[in-house]
């Protein structure tokens, strides 16, 4: 362990080692395996990085994807660590150079994808080699239970009996129950240590609001919080995307669209443009993300809901892997629920499946339309205890709730006098009095419910149905949208029970939430800030290398503030080795010395 925290400061600038990384290691460096669950930006990589330097012989990376493998070997080669990748972009020729150093024992580490690994041939190669472990990263991707199944990870088992010596590493920041037990048996980490951290991303800001004009709500987010910074927009469909990232274009930003409707080559254009530069704005589907091992992603908004509190917090915790401050921000809309109905019963899954779904959704709407703490529900969900945090919309702004009996009845009714069939916009028409022709055509401007709902404005009556939605009194349809009376809402109505409902957010109230997050640094450190930030685009342009490869933005902050002055000073910065030191020090310095 000694070598271990030698390692750790000087190779990779670090101070400490964040718990439980230490056992970790240590537990792999005495020849046992293990099974990590540690959140996003946790620090997973070390703990098999560095075993796999300090045991003998190379270390075994086994991950999805061919991008984020070329990432972390970049930023091995950047700390002078002999790190390679093998991959299928690769010609016959590479392939034969790397493995012509593998046999000569000349790498610490090799980063390949599960498919080659079981390659006739790379096993047997392998079989005659020291090895000092297998790391196998997004092991969830073994289980049928995980969100992301991946055939060729099952071939993995293979490993426990062939290599039955060298020890198993298996790490994932998401896995339920069902999915660790099969990561468990399918690895033969029985016998090893289970690591299993918390959840949070507690420097991540949730912030859930009803989506009233999106692109107003969108720009003043942006302006208000995130010029110039890296950023992901989801959307519900392509149209959508394109639409998003060229509005953004029009105004100013540097947005870029991703969907599967693209082509791969401008796919993987536009992924690699988003890693490489630091103000690109991603407009995507869901078919963007997996993998993205971007530090430096600043914020992420749904403009649309997602399908369910999986899928919202695996998204969301794209952003601030840095462990620096980040925002989540969601718009959601009565709109895309019925549309994520619609999807859910258009698929061919069966009945049992669809009905899971259904449920996963309405978790995903109570957590939109709940006054608790965003954390709690979402820590909660994955069932870990939680207090209220502080840092989120709904803990610094506590939703005021308010007697909404009487107008929750009125809705209703409305509801039922409509015959179930209308969406919201038409029925908030009714109660509030509008006498437009289709109404008329309905002649609804005749019945009980016309105009009985004048004293509120349509925000008020938006959020009030929104609410009994989440409440589950009222449902709609997947098919065309219309809303509908559960069985609670008529119990509702028909024992007059009372009702609380979250007043709607005033405008004041929303910009006081958008202002909690500020940054950290001053003025003058800021400007400084910009200055580093400048010179790393420089130096990463010359070695056409994202920016984040050469320091992380946490590692420039801390410049911004402590100011040093000497190479000596510079390397007590967190993230600055001994190697990095050597090669951008002096550049660095330039820069923080014109600023004393
Ligand atoms: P994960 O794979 O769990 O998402 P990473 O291994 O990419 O996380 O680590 C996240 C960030 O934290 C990286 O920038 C990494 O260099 C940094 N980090 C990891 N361990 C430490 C540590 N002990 N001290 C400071 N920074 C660390
Ligand atoms: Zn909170």
């Amino acid at each position: 362990m000694i070598e271990a925290r030698q390692i750790l400061n000087k190779i990779y600038g670090y101070e400490n080692f964040r718990a439980p990384q230490d056992e970790i290691i240590d537990c792999v460096l005495k020849g046992d395996n293990a099974l990590v669950i540690m959140p996003t930006g946790g620090g997973k990589s070390l703990c098999y990085q560095i075993p796999s330097l300090i045991r003998d012989g190379i270390g075994i990376i086994i991950s999805p994807l061919i991008a984020l493998m070329q990432d972390q070997v970049d930023a091995l080669l950047q700390m002078g660590i002999k790190a390679a990748t093998i991959n299928s972009s690769m010609s016959g020729d590479e392939v034969n150079s790397i493995f012509e150093k593998i046999t000569n024992q000349e790498l610490d580490m090799l980063y390949v994808a599960p498919e080659r690994v079981l390659m006739g041939g790379f096993l047997n190669a392998l079989e005659k080699l020291p090895i000092a472990l297998f790391a196998i990263d997004e092991a969830h991707c073994i289980s049928q239970w995980g969100h992301d199944f991946r055939p060729s990870y099952q071939g993995l088992e293979i490993l426990a009996t062939r290599f039955a010596n060298v020890p198993r590493i298996a790490l994932t920041a998401t896995a339920d129950e069902p999915t660790r037990k099969d990561i468990i048996q399918k690895l033969g980490l029985e016998s090893g240590k289970h690591f299993i951290t918390g959840f949070d991303r507690p420097n991540i800001f949730y912030e859930i609001v009803p989506k009233d004009n999106s692109k107003a709500q969108i720009t003043q987010f942006l302006q208000a919080r995130h010029k110039g910074d890296s950023g992901i927009i989801y959307c519900l469909s392509r149209k959508n995307v394109e639409d998003m990232a060229s509005w953004l274009c029009e105004i100013g930003y540097n947005a870029l669209p991703y969907h599967a409707g693209l082509s791969p080559k401008i796919r993987e254009r536009n992924q690699a443009q988003f890693l490489r530069e630091e103000n690109i704005i991603m407009c995507a589907t869901i078919a963007f993300g997996m993998g993205i091992d971007k530090p430096d992603v600043r914020f992420v908004i749904h403009a649309n809901i997602p399908k369910n509190i999986e899928a919202y917090y695996q998204e969301t915790g794209r952003a601030g892997r840095d462990g620096e401050k980040a925002d989540a921000l969601l718009l959601y809309g009565v709109s895309d629920i019925a549309m994520l109905r619609n999807f859910i019963d258009d698929t061919n899954s069966p009945e049992n499946q669809k009905r899971i779904e259904h449920a996963k959704l309405n978790a995903f709407i109570g957590l939109c339309e709940s006054a608790k703490c965003r954390r709690q529900i979402l820590l909660e969900y994955f069932g870990q205890n939680a207090k209220p945090c502080g840092y989120c919309d709904n803990c610094q702004n506590p939703p005021i709730t308010y007697d909404a009996t009487i107008a929750a009845q009125k809705a209703i009714s409305n509801v039922y006098r409509t015959g179930q069939r209308f969406g919201a916009g038409y029925l908030i028409d009714v109660l509030t009095g509008k006498d437009t022709d289709r109404i008329i055509d309905f002649g609804h401007d005749k019945i009980s419910t016309f105009g009985i709902g004048e004293e509120l404005k349509k925000t008020e009556w938006q959020s009030i149905y929104r609410q009994l939605i989440a409440l589950n009194y009222l449902m709609v349809s997947s098919e065309n949208g219309g809303i509908s009376i559960t069985k609670d809402g008529l119990d509702f109505l028909k024992s007059k029970s009372t009702i609380m409902l979250k007043a709607a957010p005033s405008r004041k109230e929303k910009r006081a939430a958008k202002s909690k997050s500020a940054p950290i640094l001053n003025d003058e450190s800021q400007n400084l800030f910009e200055q580093l930030k400048a010179k790393r685009r420089e130096l990463a342009i010359e070695a056409n290398m994202p920016p984040y490869i050469i320091f992380h933005d946490k590692t420039l902050h801390e410049m911004a503030n402590a100011k040093p002055q000497t190479l000596d000073e510079l390397s007590e910065i967190s993230g600055v080795g001994a190697q990095k030191l050597e090669r951008y020090g002096a550049q660095f310095l330039e820069v923080l010395r014109a600023n004393i």
